[in-house]
């Protein structure tokens, strides 16, 4: 066949070769291919049904599918040639068109639903057991289970919803709104920051009275440097006025539109409300354990957010010089907190960033995670890559490969801007053996200069642990069918191997085995460290206050709330704020129609803090046994990191712990 693309098992991919032509062709064959085959499951008899022939069958399909689609979905980002990346989005819409396609068939529903009435099928019992109920229930999910007429009306509400959505986005993304101000009102901002948002031609009704020549925007690295340097009050007030209004004129009415249309979606799905839908297939199972998730998380780390709120408090009283000052708002809370850090925690970032060369953070990172999972990275020598930056290595345990991956860490044009893990193929096991797990790290992180070597910001040397935690995930499952490898489990669980792996980019043993001064070869102060931790801490309270708060906005919206009721949203808005936050509710706001989670994150904000609860407690486990003991590294290796979903993560969970979880380890890693 000689397309790249489409590769026997194991074999590597020759990304050099690649064509526009090879894309479109795997794609248009790999589909193809699977049409037919699916074709085959429809036609088994009864009788004739098996394990083998239905269900890994279908997981075969999905494999042969995900072979070529993570590939294409990745190069769509990070390829260097125009034509390939808008060729991969094609393509990649034309898999997403498919995989919808399988989603709402109903041959394969009948097929899988007719397998599971078999006596093999009761039978069956731990991963395979699992997968063939989470099968049925996704299709049910998607109203199989349903008679033809409400399966249409289903299909109504669901077209409806996607629209809405889409909607919701774009009304986000192309809303503009910016503030006008003068030379006086600029005070406090750094010169690069001043030339970037100067505007020579203003026209005279936009400049106003006070005669502004600068324009701040609503983006990030416009937003976020005022509210952090801008010694003008009102200025800021006005700012985060205009940001907390984002798409409130179009979205405050597509928001409505979009809980009516859910609320009936479910409701005819026989649920209560949409987050019982949505929590189902989760970790977390129901609404309820969601909510007293965060209702006990909230009692708890209120001591804290109320002692940070008391040193900012001071600082506000000490910098305007009046001591009766007894609130802040929360237009004030970045300023004043930019000047707590560098009055009393002074930490230089710019300074610290000296002991961060990336080249010893990639060999440290390497180092550490080598010896935790007893596995070894070896780098191959010219690889094929899609960019010359692009290294590829191969991992390795006693001498047996056991998984590949790409790191592709440095900017470029046009290239996938955040950092994130890739997928490229997951592992499974395959009737002549097993295929090896390849996935690839796309990053940004500064490259080396001819005066100077590449030096990381901290915040970026946390990411990379963050995603390698992810890229481990992927590459040391041990799982069977591929749709149970990896990072294929449930939303609320995926972030937790990312974030207890930001560990070691905090603990000072470990970062006292990379974090060396670029030219000298000091090993980070002690001292450095202490101050590090101490500044982590600052506002840490407020801050995951802050977060507990859009967790329980968007359960509320999606378990508590009537969008037909007498009660607006951003009356809703106005009172959770007030009662969770230390920070009045800004009058005039309407931050709900921003708020994009609310679209893609429906009914699971609460994710991120669940995840990091669990990955604290755990944590604590290295704490105990020490944070480079490789035998805790193997546990978490062989319970968590080989298993995917191959059992309930609740249980993966408790047996790494012994014990049930709880939420101390997470109290405590913010500073109480
Ligand atoms: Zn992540």
């Amino acid at each position: 066949m000689n397309n790249p693309l489409l590769t026997d098992n194991n074999q590597i991919i020759d990304f050099n070769r690649l064509s526009k032509k090879h894309i479109n062709n795997a794609t248009s064959y790999i589909i193809e291919r699977s049409k037919e085959n699916l074709s085959k499951i429809y036609k088994i008899d009864h009788d004739e049904r098996t394990f083998e022939n239905t269900v890994r069958f279908l997981d075969d399909i999905f494999n042969d599918l995900m072979k070529v689609s993570e590939i294409v979905s990745l190069l769509a980002y990070v390829h260097p040639d125009d034509d390939i990346r808008n060729n991969c989005l094609e393509c990649t819409a034309e898999f997403g068109k498919f995989f919808n396609e399988i989603s709402l068939s109903e041959n394969l529903y009948k097929a899988v639903k007719n397998y599971s009435e078999t006596p093999e099928a009761k039978n069956l019992h731990g991963p395979n057991k699992k997968y063939l109920k989470e099968t049925i229930e996704e299709f049910e999910r998607n109203g199989f289970a349903l008679s033809k007429e409400k399966r249409e009306e289903l299909k109504i509400y669901k077209d409806k919803l996607s629209d809405l959505g889409i909607q919701f986005d774009s009304n986000i993304s192309s809303y503009e709104d910016f503030l006008i101000i003068n030379e006086d009102q600029i005070e406090g901002l750094p010169e690069d920051y001043k030339k970037s948002h100067l505007q020579d031609n203003l026209p005279a009704q936009q400049a106003g009275e006070a005669g502004g020549t600068y324009k701040i925007g609503l983006d990030y690295p416009s937003y976020i440097p005022f509210m952090k340097y801008s010694k003008s009050d009102e200025c800021r007030k006005e700012l985060a006025r205009k940001y907390k209004n984002t798409a409130a004129d179009k979205n405050l009415d597509v928001l409505k539109q979009i809980l009516i249309e859910r609320e009936k979606m479910v409701k005819l799905l026989g649920y209560k409300t949409f987050a019982e839908y949505r929590t189902e297939d989760r970790m977390a199972r129901n609404p309820e354990n969601v909510w007293n998730f965060e209702n006990k998380l909230k009692e708890k780390v209120r001591l804290k957010a109320e002692k940070d709120y008391q040193e900012l408090l001071e600082i506000k009283q000490e910098y305007l010089g009046d001591k009766s000052i007894q609130t802040i708002e929360s237009w004030e809370s970045m300023f004043y907190n930019n000047i707590l850090l560098k009055e009393k925690y002074e930490l230089d970032n710019q300074k610290l960033k000296e002991y961060f060369q990336v080249g010893y953070v990639i060999d440290g990172l390497f180092r550490i995670a080598q010896h935790l999972y007893g596995v070894k990275f070896e780098e191959v020598v010219n690889p094929s890559v899609w960019n010359d930056d692009v290294r590829f290595f191969e991992v390795k345990e006693e001498n047996r490969l056991i998984a590949r991956f790409y790191l592709d860490l440095y900017p470029r044009k046009n290239k996938y801007n955040h950092a994130a893990m890739f997928g490229m193929t997951t592992g499974k096991k395959l009737n002549n053996g097993y295929q090896i797990p390849t996935a690839s790290l796309v990053c940004n992180f500064p490259k080396a200069t001819e005066e100077m070597p590449a030096l990381m910001l901290h915040n970026d040397v946390v990411t990379f642990f963050h995603e390698f935690g992810h890229l481990m995930h992927d590459l040391l499952t041990k799982a069977e069918l591929a749709s149970q490898a990896g990072t294929n489990v449930a939303r609320d669980f995926v972030e937790m191997p990312s974030q207890i792996f930001e560990n070691w980019a905090w603990d000072y043993e470990s970062l006292s085995l990379f974090a060396k001064h670029y030219k000298t070869g000091e090993v980070l102060p002690k001292e450095l460290h202490d101050k590090m931790i101490a500044a982590r801490n600052v506002g840490s309270g407020l801050h995951v206050l802050q977060q507990i708060f859009y967790g329980t906005l968007d359960m509320t919206f999606h378990d508590k709330f009537d969008p037909n009721g007498e009660k607006t949203t951003t009356e809703l808005v106005e009172e959770l704020q007030n009662e969770i936050t230390l920070y009045k509710f800004q009058e005039g706001t309407h931050f709900e129609a921003g708020f994009g989670h609310l679209n893609g994150y429906a009914a699971g904000y609460y994710s991120y803090l669940w995840a990091l609860v669990f990955a604290e407690d755990m944590f604590f486990e290295f704490k105990e046994h020490g944070i480079m003991d490789q035998e805790t590294g193997m546990k978490l290796r062989k319970l968590v990191l080989e298993r995917g979903s191959t059992i309930e993560e609740m249980e993966i969970v408790k047996q790494f712990l012994g014990r049930e979880p709880n939420e101390e380890a997470f109290i405590k890693s913010i500073g109480l």
